[in-house]
């Protein structure tokens, strides 16, 4: 059972741009690729674990967003970094696209993205950390007994004003500071 770094999406290795639905407006952070890769060479398996509740709304195709996905495992690949896997969650009790219209286990912060990653890569969650810029990922991280990242990017540095972060979340500017916090042991 590997240690691994779960990853939100949007205003963590990307900027947040509401819906992300064309490839030209995809922004990678400079620093994304070489977190990854310094990540990777610590040993941290790497999983994106990202909500799309666009899909539920009709905005954004879930057959683009497995594209996307592709197209940024190449690209961190030609960093030399590996994300291992991409897990999204299409769904939305409220969705407008019936089809997607559940209370699924999968929506962060429900646990579901992670535990199958859990089993299918053979990770240890409990050993892992997991970097968001919003309380619904540090409510999963604590959820399934990781260590919880607040980035400041995306909604960041909005959420942190918003409530007080709970004991033992690293609450640090971006993925890059977060990743020297990590490889020093997750410091707090
Ligand atoms: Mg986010
Ligand atoms: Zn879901």
């Amino acid at each position: 059972m590997r240690p691994a770094v779960f990853l939100d999406r949007d205003g963590t290795i990307n900027e947040d741009v509401g819906h992300l639905d064309r490839r030209d407006r995809l922004r990678l952070y400079p620093y994304s690729v070489d977190a990854v890769r310094l990540l990777n060479r610590a040993g941290f398996a790497v999983v994106v674990v990202t909500n799309q509740g666009g899909i539920a709304r009709g905005l954004v195709e879930e057959s683009f967003v497995v594209e996307l996905h592709a197209e940024l495992r190449g690209r961190f690949a030609a960093g030399g970094a590996d994300i291992e896997r991409f897990y999204h969650c299409p769904h939305d009790p409220h969705a407008t696209v019936p089809a997607y219209r559940t209370d699924c286990d999968c929506r962060k912060p429900a646990p579901g993205m992670v535990r199958r990653a859990a089993s299918e890569l053979g990770l240890d969650p409990t050993r892992s950390f997991l970097v968001g810029d919003k309380w619904s990922d540090i409510d999963l991280a604590r959820a399934v007994g990781a260590t919880p990242v607040l980035v400041r990017t995306g909604y960041g540095a909005t959420q942190e004003r918003q409530r007080p972060a709970p004991a033992g979340t690293i609450v640090t500017d971006d993925l890059m500071s977060a990743t020297v916090r990590m490889l020093a042991g997750g410091a707090r």
